[in-house]
């Protein structure tokens, strides 16, 4: 099917990115963060995506580099946060699959799912956000409810750092990436997932 390639796909031909999130500074916590993104290959040939996050309302600013060659494969990334460490960056896409498994907790991506790019406690804040909305559709069945509640003293520690905790991003389409403060805390595993 289809003619066959007659040139090598430039680097913005191989690889599309994904539709971005809005996300608010996690510094000032008022602007929104406008996020630029540039892939490049490097003299090596080695291609990476260079992101640069800069707030407009208070200048804080940071920029990453993500060797492609590495990143955003289909597969199971675990990170372990230990010592209230919640700085790690995730990117999940649309097809990403958050898991908590301490708090038996999981974010699934909605229908219209987005990239997501936020650290880990933007995550266990969206988790305490969400329990606390369960919490009051779960009001006359009791015992969700105690359920919830202790998912969400769980989730609360995790945010204080009064506990250490994994988060497991599961992608089977590829396309999230974490990015540790410590690269001895995060593991990957490539997956070949079978068709269903
Ligand atoms: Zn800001």
């Amino acid at each position: 099917m289809g003619k066959p390639r007659e040139k090598e796909p430039t680097i913005d031909e191989k690889y599309s990115l994904p539709k971005l999130q809005e996300v608010t500074c996690p510094h000032c916590k008022k602007g929104i963060i406008k996020v630029n993104r540039t892939l490049h290959t490097l003299p090596d040939k080695e291609e990476i995506l260079i992101m640069l996050l800069e707030c407009e309302s208070c200048k804080f600013s940071r920029s990453d580099v993500i060797p492609l060659s590495s990143a955003f494969q289909p597969g199971i990334y675990t990170i372990h946060v230990t010592g209230g460490d919640l700085t790690a960056k995730i990117f999940r896409s649309p097809t990403g699959v958050i898991l908590l498994p301490e708090a038996d907790f999981e974010i699934e991506p909605g229908r219209s799912a987005e990239y997501l790019i936020t650290n880990i406690e933007g995550i266990l804040n969206r988790m305490i956000q969400w329990s606390k909305f369960m919490l009051k559709d779960f009001k006359e069945q009791e015992n969700q409810y105690q359920k919830i509640q202790k998912t969400l003293e769980i989730l609360t520690r995790c945010r204080n750092g009064t506990m250490d905790f994994t988060i497991i991003l599961v992608d089977k389409e590829g396309g999230s990436y974490i990015i540790p403060s410590n690269e001895s805390l995060l593991s990957f595993e490539a997956i070949r997932f079978e068709e269903e």
